[in-house]
Parts: structure tokens; C-alpha cells; sequence
């Protein structure tokens, strides 16, 4: 009997969970391996890190999902090493051979070489990240509560987020909802007026990606959610108690939360080819790695560039439009067709602010406030998988906006 070709890919994220699904009915067999048992939808981590929802509302198991796939096989760990000349990986020391390989192993913060931030600031990009930080926001609470010095009190209720892209502008606008509308009534002894969110970014405006009416339209939502912004403010050092700004101001905070930066996951740090800005590996248009042409590299760990020369956004619809792509590039090899090309279709900008706030460019009209806000709900419940999460997390969401409260607000252990 022909044994079918065997295509590995690593990383069941927005990438390779659909390439693997894309490949349902090709003559390949696969194997789907990722560190996790589950798929996480990263969107929804800071509501997880703000106690607004619960880590198992966004995430869904791997084995659940390909329960009636027939030709994939999931095996849980973490690859170490790519032998691309031998064609294998490495996973929990033993090798596996490919005939085809995928890498889609994502991204991991950026700190861009800052050890101290590394160390002391808080990073959304797991499960793990999102409830220490959920943990360490309720415990700045509850010292507060009971501190009475007031410069250390407002010192624990200093919150600084830093970077003022899509990830930073949601969560600042989420904690500030979360403690003028949920944690004033859980602490009423509490006075409002020594709570601080505040916003850093770099550069003279937040959301980079976005066009200035919509830039705008951000800034003056989270001003009226009393998040303070500075711009063209830098972090240089933050030792747990006192935040070092670029110019050598200092801010009295014991929290800060990083959404500063991703660059390309540990796993492309081990990989000797070519790599571009963020340590992203560079692939040819065809997603395929330079010199090895049966490996594709797609998603946040990889590097292409757009028709402008800018580096393709770390989105996960970029992941998921490749991952597409590189499916049905794998079919055309198996057929021996000619690779085509992959162009990015810019689906629009969403994000949200807070409660009936929220900013979008769709179909190119930019547009801001109530309805952005209920196209973003809609879309990031339809976007959940599992009918159940998405149930789960509308109930949720509905109690939330009716009731002014935030469901899970439990400190566990990290
Ligand atoms: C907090 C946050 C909010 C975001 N919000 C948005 C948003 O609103 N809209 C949007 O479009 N994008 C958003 N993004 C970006 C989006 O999540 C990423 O661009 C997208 O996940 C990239 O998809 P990927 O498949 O490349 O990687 P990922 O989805 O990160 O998946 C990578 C997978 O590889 C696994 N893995 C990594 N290394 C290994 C290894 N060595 N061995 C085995 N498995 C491994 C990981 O466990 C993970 O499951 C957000 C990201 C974050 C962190």
C-alpha cells in the first residue's frame, strides 16, 4: 500500500489549526502538535486578565475539535529543534520524520532585551500570564484596602499599561471599566480618586495601524473612561514599586502591564536561516522557506512583506488567510502544479474600548462608538469556538452590561 505523504505542523494557534482543518480531505497525513492541549483565542486573553472571563470561556480543546478528522494525528509537546537537511523535528527527545513541513508556532512578548520588565511587568500571552495578572490586579485591591499611608495606597492602585496598539488600548479601557464600575462597589471604603490607569506609548499616537480619525476617536473614548494617556512617553526600567520613564521621570505603580511589543516565538530563535525585523523568519510569496521548499512557515512567526514593502501585521487573520493559503499550496505540490503567491485581503480594523465603545474601519468607513461596539461582540462570539463558549460568553457578557458587575473575580494561586 502508498504510505500518503506526511505533513507535520507545529503550532495549532489561528495558523496551523487551519491548515489542519483545510487539509481534512487531502491525501496527506498529518501530525498536529502544539505545547498545549488547546487552541487559545488570544483576542479575548486580557478579559481573562481583567476578571471578565474564565481562561476555559476562551480556549477549546485540540482533541475535541479533530475528533472526526481521520488523517490527523494530535500529539501534545513542545518542539525543540527543526533538522531541515534531515527533515525531522524534535519533540519530547524523540524525532519524527516529514515530508512536509509547517511551522506556525506564533510569536512571545517582546521586551526588547529590558530584564527588569521582563521580570517585574505583567504579559498577556498565555493562559498562565493572563491569571497571574488577573491575580496580581484583585490583590493590588485588597492591600489597598487595608493600607493606610496614602502615597503606598495610591502606589498600589497606580496601573500603568504599556503600548497604545489594538491589545493595549483594550485592556487599559477594560481595567478602567473594571474599577470604576465593578470594583467601586466591591470596595466602597475605597477612594476612587487614588486609583490611576494610566496609558504609555511611544510614539505621538496610539493604535499605529489605524487611520487618525479612528486614532482620534480611541483617544477621546478612553480619556472619557478616565485612562490617562501620555504619548511620546518610553519605559526604561521598572523595579515592581517604581516605573522609570524614558526622560527620567519616575511613576509610583506596583503594576505594569505589557502590550509593548511580540517578536517571533522562542522555536524561530533556534532556527539558522534568514529572519527579518521581530526575528521572523522569512518566507518566499509562496510562504515557502528559502532553499527548503517543503517547509512553510506562516502566521506571526513568519516574514513577507506587502505590496508597500511593510511587514504583513502580527494578526490573526493574516494567520489564518496564509494558513489557507499554504493548504491549498500543499495540495497544488501533491498534484506537482505551480505554488502561487500569497496576498494579504485586509479584512478591516476592530477593537474595543469598553462598554458601547469601540472603533472600526470596515469596507473602508471608519466609524466609532455604539455600533463598532456590537459588531465587535458579534463578531468575537461568532468567532469562539465551541457553540458553548460562545453561549457561555454572551450570557456573560449580557449579565455584565446589565448588571455592572464582572463574573469571576476570584484570587487563586498562579
Ligand atoms: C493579547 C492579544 C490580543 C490579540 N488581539 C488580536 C485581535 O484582536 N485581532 C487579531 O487579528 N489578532 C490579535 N492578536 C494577534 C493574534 O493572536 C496573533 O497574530 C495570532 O495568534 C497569530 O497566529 P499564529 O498561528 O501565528 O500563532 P498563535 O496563534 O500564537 O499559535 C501558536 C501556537 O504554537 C504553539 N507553539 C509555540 N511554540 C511551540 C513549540 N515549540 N512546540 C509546540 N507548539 C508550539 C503555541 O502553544 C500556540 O498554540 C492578539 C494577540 C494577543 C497576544
Amino acid at each position: 500500500m502508498k504510505t500518503l505523504p506526511h505533513v507535520i505542523i507545529v503550532g495549532a494557534g489561528f495558523g496551523g489549526l487551519e491548515v489542519a482543518k483545510r487539509l481534512a480531505k487531502a491525501p496527506v497525513q498529518i501530525t498536529l502538535i502544539d505545547k498545549n492541549n488547546y487552541h487559545l483565542f488570544q483576542p479575548l486573553l486580557y478579559q481573562v486578565a481583567i476578571a471578565g472571563l474564565l481562561p476555559s470561556q476562551i480556549a477549546y480543546p485540540l482533541r475535541t475539535i479533530f475528533r472526526r478528522q481521520e488523517n490527523l494525528n494530535f500529539q501534545m509537546g513542545e518542539v525543540t529543534q527543526v533538522n531541515f537537511g534531515a527533515k525531522y523535528v524534535k519533540l519530547n527527545g524523540s524525532v519524527i520524520a516529514y515530508d512536509i513541513l509547517v511551522l506556525a508556532m506564533g510569536g512571545q512578548t517582546n521586551f526588547f532585551g529590558m530584564d527588569s520588565l521582563e521580570q517585574h511587568s505583567h504579559q498577556m500571552k498565555d493562559i498562565e500570564s493572563a491569571i497571574k495578572t488577573r491575580n496580581h490586579l484583585l490583590k493590588m485591591f485588597e492591600r489597598a484596602s487595608q493600607e493606610v499611608d496614602i502615597k503606598k495606597r495610591r502606589a498600589l492602585l497606580t496601573f500603568v499599561v504599556v503600548g497604545g496598539g489594538p491589545t493595549g488600548v483594550e485592556t487599559a479601557g477594560a481595567l478602567a471599566e473594571l474599577i470604576n464600575l465593578v470594583m467601586a462597589k466591591d470596595y466602597p471604603r475605597l477612594n476612587l480618586d487614588d486609583v490611576r490607569v494610566i496609558l504609555l506609548e511611544a510614539t505621538d499616537h496610539l493604535m499605529g495601524s489605524y487611520p487618525d480619525g479612528l486614532r482620534k476617536s480611541t483617544f477621546d473614548l478612553l480619556r472619557q473612561k478616565k485612562v490617562e494617556i501620555l504619548l511620546n512617553t518610553t519605559v526604561k526600567n521598572f523595579n515592581g514599586r517604581k516605573v522609570t520613564l524614558g526622560d527620567g521621570n519616575h511613576i509610583e505603580a506596583h503594576t505594569v502591564i505589557w502590550n509593548a511589543g511580540v517578536r517571533a516565538s522562542e522555536l524561530a530563535d533556534t532556527i539558522d536561516v534568514e529572519k527579518g525585523n521581530r526575528n521572523r523568519i522569512i518566507v518566499e510569496p509562496t510562504l515557502q522557506l528559502p532553499r527548503y521548499p517543503d517547509v512553510f512557515v506562516i502566521g506571526d512567526a513568519a516574514y513577507l512583506e506587502d505590496a508597500d514593502s511593510q511587514p504583513l501585521p502580527l494578526l490573526a487573520t493574516v494567520a489564518q488567510q496564509q494558513a489557507r493559503h499554504v493548504a491549498m499550496n500543499i495540495r497544488h505540490m501533491l498534484h506537482n502544479n505551480p505554488l502561487k503567491e500569497f496576498k494579504y485581503k485586509d479584512p478591516g480594523l476592530l477593537a474595543t474600548v469598553g462598554r458601547n465603545a469601540a472603533v472600526a474601519r470596515i469596507w473602508g468607513i471608519s466609524f466609532s462608538g455604539l455600533l463598532a461596539w456590537l459588531i465587535w461582540v458579534a463578531l468575537h462570539i461568532y468567532r469562539l469556538i465551541g457553540f458553548r463558549n460562545r453561549l457561555v460568553v454572551m450570557l456573560n457578557w449580557a449579565w455584565d452590561y446589565f448588571f455592572y458587575d464582572s463574573q469571576v473575580r476570584l484570587i487563586t494561586k498562579d
